[in-house]
């Protein structure tokens, strides 16, 4: 009974990461027990592209190896529609709290920890941190593996896991051909499952610069900027919606936040990242870990040293991030007095603790 095994390629073409791709492709695509996908970028995969169509189609067990956080992978599958429980992967991340300066940030344990099943910071099951807005949609019955690319270079390290997964899984069989005669254009789908293919095909397309947009499949794929959410993490507090003015966040019918208006976020912006007290918006493509999905918090501790060198808060860098992009769409910067100020006015003081006595030793050394 084989298993499905999507593949997410990297953005650009840096050769390594093609390397161990096809590496990964050539070893499964022979491998009984394993159906092997390559698919374009899942972060730059608009919902009607036909690789996020059979990505929902799957309908048992998937393993999804991206060059992504294992957690920004599965929220980006999960605002698509490509929904489970989270799998456990024995891979072990490679931890790094430096930041990054290449687009392969430096990771921090980004395993996916805080999936629907995780039971750890609240225990009741529905996967919030907070306790407050538990994330109650229906979880079909089957798990989702992410995997990041990043973490080792060797694709046997992979395939084993991947094996080891296949084995104890009792995924059903993936009618694939049923599917394909229900799709109005069998013939791109049915590339998804020929990633030899596919991959000599995106080889020979040389001409285009790596910044710009990707044919996959006789599709173009363009590099997207959007914020993902963590609903393990989510409050649904509204302080996001309230900060960003350029109209990407909504809500749905029962009042949950989402990211409706994807492409208007603004390119590079992370800002309302910072001002979520949850730390529950990802930007994926980010150089910054915490920010790109891996675990840990988006400010608190780092951001409180780096004041006490004249630094600007995650509050304050957030509102100039969002003047930036004001003044580039032609509008009035609004600094500080729109969206934030709700949260640091309602923030509960802190008990005191040893950064706080460091503080103020600092202070009276009146450095
Ligand atoms: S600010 Fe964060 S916690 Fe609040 S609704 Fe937005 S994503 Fe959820
Ligand atoms: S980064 Fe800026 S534009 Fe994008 S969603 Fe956040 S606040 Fe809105």
């Amino acid at each position: 009974m084989p298993t499905t095994v999507v593949i997410s390629q990297a953005q650009g073409k840096n050769p390594a990461k093609q390397q161990l791709e096809a590496e990964l492709v050539a070893a499964l695509s022979s491998d009984g027990n394993v159906e092997v996908s390559l698919v374009p970028n899942l972060y730059d995969l608009a919902a009607d592209h036909s690789a996020m169509q059979f990505l929902r189609s799957i309908p048992g067990d998937v393993i999804v190896l991206s060059w992504l956080f294992p957690r920004a992978a599965r929220w980006i599958l999960d605002r698509q529609n490509v929904r489970g429980h989270e799998g456990v992967s024995l891979l072990e991340s490679k931890s790094d709290d430096e930041e990054s300066t290449d687009e392969s940030p430096a990771r921090k344990n980004g395993n996916g920890r805080h999936g629907p099943d995780d039971t750890k910071k609240n225990g009741n099951g529905n996967g919030n941190g907070h306790g407050t807005e538990p994330d109650l949609r229906p979880v079909p019955n089957r798990k989702v593996y992410c995997l990041d690319l990043r973490d080792h270079s060797d694709a046997k390290v992979y395939i084993d896991e991947i094996r080891r997964i296949a084995n104890e899984s009792s995924m059903p069989l993936f009618d694939l051909f049923s599917f394909l005669k229900t799709q109005p254009q069998p013939e791109r789908l049915e590339k998804y499952l020929r990633p030899l293919d596919l991959l000599a095909e995106q080889k020979s397309a040389t001409s285009l610069d790596d910044d710009d947009d990707v044919p996959a499949n006789g599709e173009v794929v363009r590099r997207r900027w959007y914020p993902v959410i963590d609903y393990s993490r989510c409050t649904n507090c509204m302080e996001c919606i309230d900060f960003c003015l350029f109209g990407v966040y909504g809500l749905d019918p029962l009042g949950s936040i989402l990211v409706e208006q994807q492409d208007s976020c603004k390119k590079g912006c992370p800002a309302c990242s910072r001002v979520c007290p949850a730390n529950a918006i990802v930007f994926p493509g980010h150089k910054t870990p915490a920010i790109a999905g891996a675990d840990g918090e988006v400010g608190d501790v780092k951001i409180d040293l780096s004041r006490l060198f004249g630094a600007p808060s995650a509050v304050e860098l957030a509102a100039r991030e969002r003047d930036v992009e004001l003044v580039r769409d032609g509008r009035d910067t609004v600094g500080l007095s729109i969206g934030i100020p709700k949260r640091l006015k309602d923030k509960p003081k802190k008990p005191r603790d040893e950064l706080d006595d460091l503080i103020d030793s600092l202070d009276a050394m009146e450095l």
